[in-house]
């Protein structure tokens, strides 16, 4: 086995691992970044809108507020204040090293007021991306092509995880390490139907969660009201600019669930899209209200026309799709999870911020604050002898199940959910069998499962309904809003 070792591991070149990589460097860290596919890589890269940032010190209030209301009693009220009142001094230090961003801040959905920064128009996250990974300092080696498979950890410590080089097994590489920050993102991939990319396979929260780590709320996954058959989002700000939903009878229906129309909150959009789908056939976007769409949003426009519709001439059927988790690897204002010396910044983690619904534009700047913070935290960890692994398996499953595993949680986890379907999905993809992965794909698959069951049984046990997360059996909120965590026992023999 190839062996070495760092003071800090970054799993994950996503914005928050890059950001984390590079604050930790400047603090005279020596740090691994390490990615299964390539730097450029994870939803960020695919982020259209932008980051939302506080407009001056005296916004933060109306953030915090408009963050609060979006997570219907499920946001951390003090961590949120305190990525809030970083958020200025990380838009200052992007600015100084270089970044620019569009001059007028953009007003979208949940937001009292503009405050969504672009850079480059609806190409924010490509841009935010290839900028950080051109400012890599040279004390941060990058891997690419490097697959965690596993963390080194005797259960109460992380020292470093194991990798396969080019996903084969039979490559291992051990990265030890004083601290490891886990930034892998979300989880998308367990839907068939989702904006997320092929890398947001919930690798880090499964491998976490295997060493021991708790588990926070991973049945709150937002789902992006009007996404196109190949997965192209077309973003919130069009609707803002005048794109009308029609059913399949060609009849405006938003009305009917929302005073706010077409700009309600995107939980109420994804369900009565759902319930117009169900009565009427389908779902459609008109784009014809906005002016010179090309120019306005060239990637909406270039997604749409890539599948052979136009826009310009037609409304184009959507429908809603897997998009973020607010849930994940249970963390404190820093990033720090229930192991010590393991650190989790981004999608991956659940700090509070986005309670049970995110609050547009929130996630970027919740992934660059916490990765700064845990980077932070990270370089002044004190070594601790984190035991290895008692064993060196990584639990897999054939490639040929990822498409039954989608498609029993698009029937039964997805916009609508009660508890015959949540019990059927679990109960069916329990069966799906594991043994040890012969290949990252099937290390993939059974992260899939793993990361599939956890939702169902945090869907099953949250009889409510709450943000995102909706049980017509259970059609009310709880009063006492309530986290619900999830913790491995070595026992149980589904987990995988
Ligand atoms: C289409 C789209 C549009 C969006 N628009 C916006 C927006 O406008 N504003 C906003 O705030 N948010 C937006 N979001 C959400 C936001 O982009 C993500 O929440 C955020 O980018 C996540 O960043 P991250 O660094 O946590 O993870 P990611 O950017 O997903 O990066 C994850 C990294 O981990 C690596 N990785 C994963 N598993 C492994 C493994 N086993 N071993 C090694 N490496 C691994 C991946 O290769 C990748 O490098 C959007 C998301 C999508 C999909």
């Amino acid at each position: 086995m190839e062996e070495s070792s760092t003071d800090i591991l970054v799993i994950g070149s996503g914005a928050a691992g890059s950001y984390a990589a590079m604050h930790a460097a400047s603090l005279g860290a020596r740090v691994s970044l390490v990615t299964k596919t390539k730097l450029l890589s994870g939803s960020t890269r695919w982020a259209q809108g932008g980051v939302a940032f506080p407009s001056d010190p005296n916004d933060i209030p109306s953030h915090l507020m408009d963050t609060i209301k979006a997570g219907r009693g499920l946001v951390d009220e003090h961590v949120s204040q305190t990525i809030l009142n970083d958020a200025l001094e990380q838009l200052n230090h992007l600015m100084e090293m270089g970044v620019h961003f569009d001059a007028l801040p953009a007003l979208e959905g949940g937001h009292s007021k503009p405050r969504v920064l672009h850079i480059n128009g609806d190409e924010s996250g490509l841009h935010l991306l290839t900028f950080l990974h051109s400012q890599l300092p040279a004390k941060v080696s990058s891997l690419e092509n490097h697959f965690a498979s596993q963390l080194i950890s005797d259960g109460k410590a992380v020292g470093g995880a194991v990798f396969w080089k080019d996903g084969d097994p039979t490559r291992p590489v051990t990265i030890r390490a004083r601290a490891t920050i886990i930034a892998t993102g979300g989880i998308g991939q367990v839907y068939s139907f989702t904006t997320n990319p092929e890398e947001s396979t919930g690798d880090g929260i499964a491998l976490a969660y295997r060493s021991g780590a708790t588990v926070r709320d991973i049945e709150l996954v937002q789902f992006h009201p009007t996404v196109l058959s190949n997965g192209g989002l077309i973003s919130e700000a069009c609707r803002g600019e005048g794109a009308v939903l029609l059913n399949k009878r060609g009849e405006r229906f938003m009305k009917k669930y929302d005073p706010a129309g077409e700009l309600a909150p995107r939980d109420v959009v994804s369900r009565s899209i759902y319930r117009e789908t169900l009565d009427t056939g389908g779902v459609f976007l008109d784009l014809r209200p906005i002016r010179d769409l090309e120019h306005s949003f060239p990637t909406v426009y270039s997604s749409i026309v890539s599948l052979g519709l136009d826009p310009i001439s037609e409304p184009v059927p959507i429908q809603p799709a897997a998009h973020f988790l607010m849930g994940g690897i249970s963390t404190d204002e820093y990033g720090a999870t229930s192991l010590a010396n393991l650190y989790v910044a981004g999608e991956a983690a659940s700090t509070g911020f986005h309670g049970a619904n995110r609050l547009a534009s929130n996630s970027l700047l919740e992934g660059l604050v916490m990765g700064s913070r845990a980077a932070g935290k990270a370089a002044s960890s004190i070594p601790v002898a984190a035991g290895d692994c008692e064993r060196y398996d990584t639990p897999g499953c054939a490639a040929s199940y990822q498409t039954p595993i989608r498609e029993l949680m698009s029937r039964y986890a997805s916009v609508a959910r009660d508890e015959d379907g949540l019990s059927t999905g679990f109960s069916e993809i329990s069966t799906i069998p594991f043994a040890q992965a012969c290949t990252s794909t099937e290390a993939e698959t059974a992260n899939l499962r793993l990361i599939s069951l956890m939702i169902l049984k945090g869907a099953l046990e949250r009889r409510e309904s709450r943000g995102s997360h909706y049980r017509s059996d259970y059609p009310e909120t709880n009063r006492e809003a309530a986290h619900i965590q999830q913790q491995i026992k070595l026992e149980d023999s589904v987990t995988g």
